[in-house]
């Protein structure tokens, strides 16, 4: 067999390692990073049924980052997946009703991105090291909320790395706020800026493709990375939670080796349900992806019509990590059911960007038979918590509950009894006001933290230390700038002139 190397999406002619795909993000001609092929897993799923989370992570990612000796690999998944998760088993699949929970929010930051973001900043040094780079690197990201606080947690202290952080200053919540400006480390720097989630963004870019800024930097010793979604390296941890969950099914006896089960997903940039694509395709029985969506539904219409149309409303809604219109990493999809033509692929990006919208050849849609999408509005997602926690004494957040409810109608509509895994996203105490208010509209006037102690009235659930912390922890970051000055800050911050 070939050796396994990273190629774009949108040109034929990089050829990368795993660890150099890791450090550069995303592709110079604006594509994605891939591998050349989606190994098959070497070792039987019935060898993996024994194993903990971190082998089974083990056994997942030596196939993808081939160029990470044992050593180094195993000494990421060590010092990612250990304490800061307050559950041993990192990823619990607990049955509720006629489904599985996979909790995905035991970690630092109490939501799924931990999964991936405590992980990264180790695969990153080691990807330093191993290509011969001194400088320290720099991560640079735009939040809107949960990534700038789980990617500060990954990088807080890590040695040879430094992070900066720009949020709208009015447009994150008070919980996320305050989680972010009381990040302690002396690498981070988190700042509040004078507009809106796309001016961060675009602020943030404008820096990493300043060519002059990147030339002036490395002589004084730092080089700019990114943590977001689109990194092969937060991509590929992700599967390591869907072999997990079926090899964890086999164990309880629900499936025997070989037999289907099915996941749905709540879904935003699309990174998550790529990963449970990933692993079908490593060799995981799957039957259906199931992609779930809120009122912002682009995916679904995708999925029903073959068409992606961007150009639509943008509704703000109460699961705001799934509030998006250009979901980045389907374009990882795109270029597998074109075939692998990258040639195809940057043809519908193209249009993407210019009009907004592409329409998919009937010869591609037929090879998407493994998903299907569906999507909930604001009440759906607040009955099936309110029924699910009458019924089961199960609280979940509202992510995870626009799944469950997409899950309840795909199962109604087909009457497919599959065994079912739920990605479930993110703790109920980081969206406690809209959990509340869904289980009882008294809940409405409360002030936040009144409603974190309810909320564990309710549920038994322990308060999660991170939520713990913020209560009477000290803001440390306070700086709030305008939108032409973030690269001085950035400057500042480095004792860059
Ligand atoms: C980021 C996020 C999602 C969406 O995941 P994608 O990989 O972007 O599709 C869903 N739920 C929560 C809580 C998130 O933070």
């Amino acid at each position: 067999m070939s050796e396994l190397y990273y190629k774009s999406t949108r040109s034929d002619d990089t050829r990368l390692t795993a660890s150099q795909a890791i450090l550069q993000g995303l592709s110079r001609d604006g594509g994605l990073f891939v591998p050349s092929f989606i190994p098959k897993l070497d070792v039987s799923l019935e060898t993996l049924s024994h194993m903990s989370y971190q082998q089974i992570a083990y056994e997942v990612m030596k196939l993808f980052f081939t160029d990470f000796t044992e050593e180094e690999l195993r000494g990421c998944i060590e010092r990612a997946y250990d304490s800061k998760f307050d559950t041993k088993e990192i990823a619990p699949l607990v049955k509720k009703g006629d489904a599985w929970f996979l909790e995905l929010f035991h970690g630092a930051t109490i939501a799924f991105k931990d999964m991936a973001l405590s992980i990264l900043p180790h695969l990153m040094i080691t990807s330093a090291r191993k290509n011969g780079i001194t400088n320290d690197i720099v991560i640079l990201t735009a939040t809107s909320g949960d990534t700038g606080k789980a990617a500060l947690a990954g990088f807080a202290g890590v040695e040879g790395t430094k992070i900066v952080v720009f949020y709208p200053k009015d447009g994150v919540s008070p919980i996320q706020k305050k989680q972010m400006v009381t990040q302690r480390g002396a690498n981070t720097r988190v700042i509040g800026i004078h507009g809106n989630f796309d001016d961060a963004q675009t602020g943030v870019k404008a820096i990493f493709n300043d060519r002059e800024l990147e030339k002036e930097l490395d002589e004084a010793g730092f080089q700019f990375s990114s943590a977001n979604s689109i990194n092969i390296g937060r991509l590929v941890p992700q599967v390591a939670y869907y072999v997990y969950s079926y090899v964890t099914l086999m164990a309880r006896g629900v499936l025997c080796e070989g037999e289907p089960m099915n996941v749905v997903v709540p879904t935003g940039n699309f990174g998550n349900i790529l990963a449970a694509y990933y692993a079908k395709n490593m060799g995981i029985p799957m039957k259906k992806l199931i992609c779930a969506s809120n009122e912002n539904k682009a995916l679904f219409d995708f999925f029903r019509t073959g068409t992606y149309d961007r150009n639509r409303e943008f509704i703000l809604t109460s699961s705001p990590s799934m509030d998006i219109l250009i979901s980045s990493n389907l374009e990882r999809l795109i270029y597998l059911v074109a075939g692998e033509s990258a040639e195809t692929n940057a043809t519908f990006m193209e249009q993407l960007s210019t009009t907004g919208v592409y329409t998919l050849p009937e010869e591609m849609r037929s090879r998407l038979a493994d998903f299907c999408g569906y999507y909930t509005d604001e009440a759906g997602t607040a009955q099936i918590i309110r029924e699910t926690y009458e019924k089961e004494n199960y609280i979940m957040d509202t992510h995870t509950a626009v799944a469950a409810h997409v899950y309840k109608q795909y199962r109604e509509e087909t009457g497919d009894t599959t065994p079912t895994v739920i990605a479930s996203t993110a703790s109920p105490y980081k969206f406690t006001r809209s959990v509340m208010s869904a289980i009882d509209p008294r809940y409405e006037n409360e002030e936040d933290f009144a409603l974190i102690d309810q909320l564990h009235e309710l549920s038994g659930m322990p308060i999660p230390q991170a939520i713990e912390d913020i209560r009477s922890a000290e803001v440390l970051h306070k700086t709030v700038c305008e939108k032409d000055e973030m690269e001085q800050v950035i400057r500042e911050f480095l004792g860059v002139k």
